[in-house]
């Protein structure tokens, strides 16, 4: 590793410059300048995806009172002794009770209470018998009394009704801190009541495209210039991980206009920048990093991918993590999906950082001639209990559109000379969430 303190400029920064690394030495790098973020409190909406910071209990018991599985009747259960089709138990009704309200009477011996589904169960009642288990249908349908009805099978106390805090009992824990909010814990949280959740907060990952090259969408292309793309693929690669992108537009390669830019992300939890980091030119966008903190130069043992920066920035005791993603779009999208995507998980509280992976057949062949880990973007489809991965088309790291039409990223080991179309290949799937937790 050689440091080059740029001596005689009477400079403070510093640069390294390091050998050729793999991808997991440089995730590891990575990760260890990463934290996990303080705790927000939210509407519980605005958590999904977010990881709870405290354990959560319960204050209530759901349901919060014994109540009617069926709609039927209630009444004691020993009142239903001797029931039967011949003989059925005669039993007045003294009153109907719905969902939502309770009853006004109490069930005496020898009385009964109409009940629907979820209302409380009267006091003095111990069981539900279901409409199907009486003759209330027969009388009714003859236009009979229906001020009693006949109970017409003899049955167990306890039956149909739903016992209070048999879901949830008050006291209990019911969400683990660090459980990721998925729909269902939302609807937990909302069960019990709670309209907010204390959760990690999202990190705020600044975004800066460099280069004299690039300009802003929505603008006439003039000759020479290309759409600055990449701020928007690395913006919507932050929020589908669940941080908050903050676009901080394009930095010409001049030290006054990256420095202008930068000022405006030093509220962040994180600064990507995306070009200027190669190795060989005399790029401005490294030493000003380096004039504000530190910053290596990293070639990963991959493609597409290599060159690549990591360092920190200084905002006055505060450090901020910098990754310098090659300027190429589908390098810039590859690298963040190594390097950055981990990091983000990592800073929301998440344990799961691996991409979801499967093993699949290898449709095409992949030649490996520089020793380096390739990531190919595949199709990846199944069939029957195969997954077959077909090339999107040109690996070219300009050639986004190749990206748009993969679901998949296929690993060809760096210390192999390729794959040949039939080989067992390891992909990493691109929308497959870490939150799941499957095998290979
Ligand atoms: P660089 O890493 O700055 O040498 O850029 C490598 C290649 O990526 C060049 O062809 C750039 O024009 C292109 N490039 C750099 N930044 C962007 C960007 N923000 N959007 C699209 N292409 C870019
Ligand atoms: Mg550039």
């Amino acid at each position: 590793m050689q440091a080059n303190t740029h001596a005689g400029k009477n400079r403070r920064y510093w640069t390294i410059i390091s050998p050729v690394i793999s991808v997991e030495e440089a995730l590891e790098k990575v990760l260890s300048y990463v934290a996990v973020l303080g705790p927000e409190e939210k509407p519980i909406l605005d958590c999904l995806g977010q990881v709870l910071a405290e354990d959560v209990y319960s204050t209530i018991d759901v349901p919060p009172l014994d109540n009617s599985a069926m709609d039927g009747f209630a009444v004691k259960a020993e009142d239903t002794g001797g029931a039967g089709e011949p003989s059925p138990k005669l039993f007045t009704v003294v009153d109907e009770v719905a969902a939502g309200s309770l009853a006004s009477r109490e069930v005496e011996p020898g009385t009964a209470i109409r009940i629907m589904t979820g209302a409380p169960l009267p006091q003095g009642a111990d069981t539900i018998v279901r409409f199907e288990d009486t003759d209330e249908v027969v009388r009714k349908s003859s236009g009979g009394d229906v001020s009693q009805i006949g109970v017409l099978r003899q049955v167990e106390k306890g039956l149909n009704v739903r016992c209070k805090g048999e879901d949830i009992a008050r006291g209990a824990l019911i969400l683990r801190k660090e459980t990721v909010l998925r729909s269902s814990e939302t609807g937990v949280l909302a069960s019990l009541g709670y309209s907010t959740a204390l959760v990690i907060r999202r990190p705020i990952v600044s975004v800066l495209a460099t280069g004299d090259e690039l300009v802003n969408i929505g603008q006439p292309l003039p000759p020479g210039k290309i759409y600055n793309s990449n701020s928007y693929s690395i913006a919507a690669q932050i929020r589908h991980y669940g941080g908050l992108p903050k676009i901080l537009g394009i930095g010409r390669d001049s030290v006054c206009s990256l420095n202008e830019k930068l000022d405006e992300g030093m509220d962040s939890d994180m600064l990507i920048t995306s070009g200027g980091v190669s190795r060989g030119d005399y790029d401005v966008v490294k030493d000003v990093l380096a004039e504000r903190g530190e910053i290596a130069l990293w070639t990963v043992c991959m493609k597409p991918g290599k060159p690549s920066a990591f360092g920190v920035i200084m905002n006055g005791e505060r450090q901020i993590l910098h990754l310098g993603l090659p300027g190429n779009p589908v390098s810039s999208m590859v690298t963040f999906e190594q390097f950055a995507r981990p990091a983000i998980l990592k800073m929301m509280g998440k344990k799961n950082l691996a991409k979801p992976c499967v093993q699949a057949v290898i449709e095409d062949d992949v030649t490996n001639t520089d020793g380096r880990r390739i990531f190919a973007r595949v199709r990846v489809t199944k069939h029957g209990e195969q997954y077959h991965a077909y090339l999107t088309g040109p690996q070219g790291s300009g050639i986004l559109t190749s990206m748009a039409r993969a679901n998949g990223l296929a690993i060809i080991p760096e210390d192999t000379e390729g794959v040949k179309a039939g080989d067992m290949v390891k992909v990493q799937m691109l929308d497959w969430s870490e939150d799941l937790i499957l095998g290979e």
